[in-house]
């Protein structure tokens, strides 16, 4: 059970003043479109109003989370017992004159929007990235990746400010990156990614944005449109977990506003007015079917946040 958080709503106001947003509902935040209320809300426009924020609610004991484009949560019905940074810090620039030639980028910066500036001066090494509906700070923490490149391999360094061991840059190999991972993600460290730096290679406008093409058809051709998360689950060794759930006869069924994709089993639409909890259930109907049938234990790719001690099950993911 989670003990309630009350919100020292006063202190909030005058260290934030009219930055702070109060009773926001977080489903104009998320991509499915699904998230209750947060008492507090405050959007960083750069790195340096992140490190701020971070700092001050830290100094206050104050619980926040940072969002970036809220494209790997799952937000409670019930909200989050804290205050959420929204991060829209995007400054970027192209470092051609170093070598490697690289991508510095501010953690809000779209990935999709990355790939495409990096695309446009001729440079490979991010097309990947072009396709993946998140912010660099995001993609950072879970070791986003698509086709033929990940985070993993293309981090040179990232610049975060972690609660306990103060402001540095790490190196891809400390981020302890695996499938989807890291050591943030997998340990739920207190650390805010500031911004990041990519490695790139020479090529030319054509030929990197070929490739983005190619890669942005294979994409319309195999995932289904509408308000998702994307991959729920992760893919098991050797397997699907798209096709555990297709298999598992479930692909199409729907709870609620929510529907496990006709198009791709391991998609959940949020198709009109989807809760959490209705997604949630569909959760629990895969975890339960596929492991049924083929005794696979599926793992969530996507985070749950915020208060979920009012649902039936209780997300094994990330808890507060
Ligand atoms: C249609 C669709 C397709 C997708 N395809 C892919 C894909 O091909 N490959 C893939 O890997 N993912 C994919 N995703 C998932 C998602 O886009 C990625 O995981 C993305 O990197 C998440 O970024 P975000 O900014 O939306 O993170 P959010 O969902 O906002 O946050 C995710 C987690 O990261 C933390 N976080 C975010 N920013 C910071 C920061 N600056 N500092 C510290 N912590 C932070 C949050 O607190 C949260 O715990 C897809 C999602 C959708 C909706």
């Amino acid at each position: 059970m989670v003990s309630k958080i009350t919100l020292p709503l006063e202190l909030l106001r005058k260290t934030f003043g009219e930055r702070l947003q109060e009773n926001v509902r977080l489903e104009n935040y998320t991509t499915a479109h699904i998230g209750g209320i947060v008492g507090g809300l405050l959007i960083a426009n750069n790195q340096e109003e992140l490190t701020q924020f971070a700092t001050d609610l830290w100094a206050m004991s104050v619980p926040f989370r940072i969002l970036g484009n809220g494209s790997n949560v799952l937000v409670s019905d019930h909200g989050y017992q804290g205050v959420i940074i929204v991060n829209r810090a995007r400054n970027m620039k192209i470092v051609t004159n170093e070598d490697p030639p690289s991508v510095w980028a501010e953690s809000g910066a779209n990935l999709g929007g990355l790939a495409r500036q990096v695309a446009l001066q001729g440079f490979s090494g991010m097309e990947w990235a072009a396709v993946i509906p998140g912010t660099v700070g995001g993609a950072v923490y879970g070791n986003a990746g698509a086709y033929d490149g990940d985070i993993q391999g293309s981090l040179l360094l990232a610049d975060i400010l972690h609660q306990k061991l103060g402001r540095n840059n790490w190196k891809s190999s400390q981020m302890q990156y695996s499938y989807r991972t890291s050591i943030l993600k997998s340990q739920h460290q207190p650390a805010v990614i500031l911004s990041a730096r990519f490695a790139l290679s020479p090529s030319t406008p054509a030929l990197v944005q070929e490739k983005m093409r190619k890669f942005s058809v294979q994409r319309r051709a195999s995932q289904p449109p509408g308000a998702s998360m994307g991959s729920m689950f992760k893919n098991p060794p050797g397997d699907f977990a798209g096709r555990l759930i297709e298999a598992a006869g479930l692909k199409g069924l729907r709870i609620g506003g929510a529907e496990i994709s006709k198009k791709h089993a391991n998609f959940f639409i949020n198709t009109e007015e989807a809760t959490a909890q209705d997604i949630w259930e569909l959760i629990q109907q895969c975890r339960n079917g596929v492991m049924d049938t083929f005794g696979v234990d599926l793992e969530l790719e996507i985070e749950t946040l915020g208060d979920w001690s009012a649902s039936k099950d209780t997300p094994r993911g990330r808890e507060e």
